[in-house]
């Protein structure tokens, strides 16, 4: 397999990248300099499509006109075809399955996870159809594919499903039956399980979709096209100061995006670093920039951290047990307690009588797996904290980073409630009040990376 000559990349653009004509043009031309390179190229839905398509089936939810929620994606899209000179009706048969989706779910009075995520696709299947007949239209040879029609079967774990074992075989397959000279524009996001519905990889998942193609392709690379020009410092919304990082290790990125660096999907790595396949993080705006590269492995790298990532609006879960924490399994049972309620824990610090720990869930989800744990703990929940992480392969070999960060954060007046540092030792985490964050942040940004 390894050695077959399969010379391909995937380029995805996020929904910034593919959200006006000009972008679709400026994203066209990118793709034509890569067309010898022979490019898969992966689009999200034009940006906000997504939530506005969650939000109609909320509101239909709640009894409101189907017609009338579905107008604002209806004319969005339209302005779209309009400004590219495209067809007026290209996606008029995804916009009648909107419709009729949303007044099922008005009529039942019920949304399963199911129907949301047969919703939220409409986003990605308008976008790759839409590109694709753009980028055709200019003499960019393209064609749009739902992304299970190249193979991506997942499970029905509708929300945060996960691709099938077997579906990279067939993704090679439908590779390879491909007209080399077309190409193709698939839908990120979204997948289908083997009963033919319609599931989503969670949100931001285009990313995923891109590296799940890159993988099972053997792709030379995966390029991340967004709106910045590469993994910054820290989120430049937050930070004006923020700067761009030219490489950064697997696990680096891993760590920034899993505390909250929207600009890739956590999960993106794991099958790019499996496959050994250097992922870029560049900007359509600004092609010329040279972005960011994800690699195994970065040689001597500065001391201190690399970013600065931050998770706003998780609950500390805290418990107190006398007698309880030393028994064996009582951990575990607390873990498999949120687990069953699929609520994910983030920060955990223990003591002998205590067990701390961050999630990030619906309010509903954590009390109830609280609630299972009986009378074993006693459970205080702390609602509106946040999680600030510094991510640095060179924190290993520093010493005394988190007595900076410390001072440095008491100085801005931040108070401290937790405090995590990572097995791996490439974090150092803290939990402060959400009210505190952006100064945690800023403060913390300050120090570490604008001397002087
Ligand atoms: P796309 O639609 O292309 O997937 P996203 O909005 O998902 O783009 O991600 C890009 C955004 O991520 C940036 O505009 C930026 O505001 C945000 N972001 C958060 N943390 C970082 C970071 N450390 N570096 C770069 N961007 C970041
Ligand atoms: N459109 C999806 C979302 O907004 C997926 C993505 O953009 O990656 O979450
Ligand atoms: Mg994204």
């Amino acid at each position: 397999e390894k050695n077959s000559a399969r010379h391909m990349i995937v380029m995805k653009f996020g929904g910034t990248s593919v959200g006006s004509s000009a972008m679709i043009r400026q994203v066209t031309e990118i793709v034509r300099r890569a067309q010898s390179r022979r490019p898969l190229v992966v689009v999200s839905a034009a940006s906000k499509v997504t939530d506005m398509l969650l939000d109609a089936a909320r509101q239909a939810l709640e009894g409101g006109r189907a017609a009338a929620l579905r107008a604002p994606v209806g004319e969005r899209e339209s302005a779209l075809l309009a400004e590219l000179g495209l067809p007026l009706d290209l996606v008029e048969d995804l916009l009648d399955e909107l419709l009729r989706l949303l007044e099922g779910v008005s009529l039942l009075g019920e949304l399963t996870p199911r129907s949301l995520d047969r919703i939220a696709s409409l986003g990605e299947r308008m976008s790759a159809r839409l590109v694709a007949r753009a980028m055709d239209e200019s003499g960019l040879p393209a064609r749009d594919f739902a992304a299970w029609e190249l193979g991506l079967r997942t499970d029905s774990t509708f929300g945060c499903a996960r691709m099938l074992a077997e579906a990279p075989r067939a993704m090679r397959q439908a590779w390879e039956s491909l007209a080399p000279d077309v190409v193709p524009v698939v839908t990120g996001f979204i997948g289908q399980d083997e009963a033919g519905r319609i599931t989503t990889l969670g949100r931001g998942g285009s990313d995923l979709s891109a590296a799940l193609f890159g993988a099972a392709l053997g792709a030379e690379i995966i390029e991340i096209w967004t709106d910045v020009s590469g993994i910054m410092t820290c989120d430049p919304r937050v930070v004006r100061a923020a700067r761009v990082l030219p490489r950064l290790a697997f696990a680096e990125a891993a760590e920034l995006a899993y505390f909250g660096a929207k600009v890739l999907h956590p999960k993106t790595i794991e099958p790019a670093m499996r496959a050994g396949i250097p992922v870029w993080v560049k900007n359509t705006f600004k092609p010329e920039d040279p972005g960011t590269e994800i690699v195994a492995r970065v040689d001597t790298r500065t001391s201190g951290p690399v970013g600065i990532s931050m998770r706003r609006k998780v609950t500390c879960v805290n418990l107190m047990s006398t007698g309880m924490l030393e028994s064996c399994g009582f951990v575990a049972r607390v873990f498999e307690a949120f687990a069953r309620h699929s609520v994910p824990i983030d920060v955990i610090s223990t003591s002998e009588v205590q067990v701390s720990f961050t999630v990030t869930a619906p309010r509903e989800q954590i009390e109830a797996a609280a609630r299972e744990l009986g009378d074993a703990a006693q459970v205080t929940l702390v609602p509106d904290r946040a999680v600030v992480c510094l991510v640095g392969e060179g924190m290993k070999t520093t010493a005394g980073l988190a007595g900076r960060a410390f001072s440095t954060l008491g100085a801005a007046g931040v108070n401290i409630e937790m405090i995590s540092q990572g097995a791996s030792e490439i974090n150092v985490t803290f939990v402060v009040a959400d009210s505190d964050c952006e100064a945690a942040v800023r403060a913390l940004h300050a120090h570490f990376f604008e001397p002087g």
